[in-house]
């Protein structure tokens, strides 16, 4: 076997589960699931043990800047790097379209944040020319934002984490003194929360490649689709294990030319900045 090390986030269940199985047979090497609790990681271990499968295990818990430094020093010192990391982990809105400002601060620290913990601390451990493939949504694209002032600080070719971070924080912030206007956000404002976090996510993954371009590390993001798991309640037109080819060939098999993009689930690079597209999600879809 050789040496190299696939991680994944949030895998215990869901998409996560499936693209582990995926690597576990398609990939030459180590390849981790992770979680944040370990019971249910460790139920998720033995499930994949009883199809042959061999995965390795850590805890993982992506908001919890303890728990990524421990999962840190144990890949630093078992393997020396990682080549292959899928930032997977997230939640839901909730059933509700609209949420309480604790709720859509939870969502934003999970969806987003998180990502910035792991850019600080596991980021560094990916070897050259590796592979960092962030999942996004549909919820992730710019045309879910409809205020004009940020689709505009969003799209600019000066875009800076700070750019990122205030819009973000203007979203809390309306939250926090009850000024969210439903018409800033598509669909009516629905789950809010998580497209914020998601369009936060989509435009750091494009910082993120132009600082890991001397490596000739990849960063990319991606919609899976909508996908029958726990988080949309089981509506969707995908199972998990269909859901999960499109992340497989985006880290083992796209061309090394494929940066910075937003990948939509049929494997095609979607044009991000198109804010007057229809890619944004629709809550109507979840009936249908
Ligand atoms: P899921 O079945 O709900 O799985 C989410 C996973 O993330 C679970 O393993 C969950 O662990 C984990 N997680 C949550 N918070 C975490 C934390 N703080 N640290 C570590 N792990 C954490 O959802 P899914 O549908 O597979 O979603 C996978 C990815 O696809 C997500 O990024 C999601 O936003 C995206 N996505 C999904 C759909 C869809 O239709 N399903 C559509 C667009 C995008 P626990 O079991 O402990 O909760």
């Amino acid at each position: 076997m050789s040496n190299k090390v696939a991680v994944v986030t949030g895998s215990n269940k869901g998409i996560g589960f499936s693209i582990v199985k995926g690597l576990c047979r398609q990939f030459d090497g180590v390849v981790y699931l992770t979680s944040r609790d370990e019971g249910r990681g460790n139920a998720a271990i033995a499930k994949l043990k009883k199809l042959g499968l061999e995965p390795e295990y850590h805890q993982l818990d992506v908001v919890d800047k303890e728990s990524v430094k421990r999962f840190r020093d144990h890949i630093q010192e078992k393997h020396g790097g990682i080549d292959i990391l899928i930032n997977n982990a997230a939640v839901a809105n909730s059933a509700d379209f609209y949420n309480s400002y604790e709720e859509n601060t939870r969502i934003v620290e999970i969806n987003y944040k998180s990502i910035l913990l792991m850019e600080e601390f596991i980021f560094p451990l990916v070897r050259e020319n590796g592979r960092i493939l962030n999942i996004s949504s549909d919820c992730g694209h710019l045309s879910n934002v409809r205020n004009k002032y940020w689709i505009e600080r969003l799209s600019s070719k000066n875009l800076t984490m700070d750019d990122i971070n205030e819009f973000v924080e203007w979203f809390l912030d309306s939250c926090k003194n009850d000024t969210f206007k439903r018409e800033d956000i598509a669909d009516e404002g629905t789950v809010a929360a998580y497209r914020v976090a998601k369009v936060a996510l989509s435009a750091a993954t494009m910082l993120q490649q132009k600082k890991l371009e001397e490596k000739n590390i990849s960063v990319n993001s991606m919609h899976p689709g909508l996908v029958r798991t726990d988080m949309t309640l089981g509506a969707g037109f995908y199972s998990a294990d269909q859901a999960a080819e499109t992340p497989l060939y985006l880290v083992l098999d796209a061309p090394d030319t494929l940066k910075g993009a937003y990948v939509w689930y049929d494997g095609k690079v979607r044009d991000w900045y198109d804010y007057n597209a229809d890619y944004y999600f629709k809550t109507s879809t979840l009936k249908s």
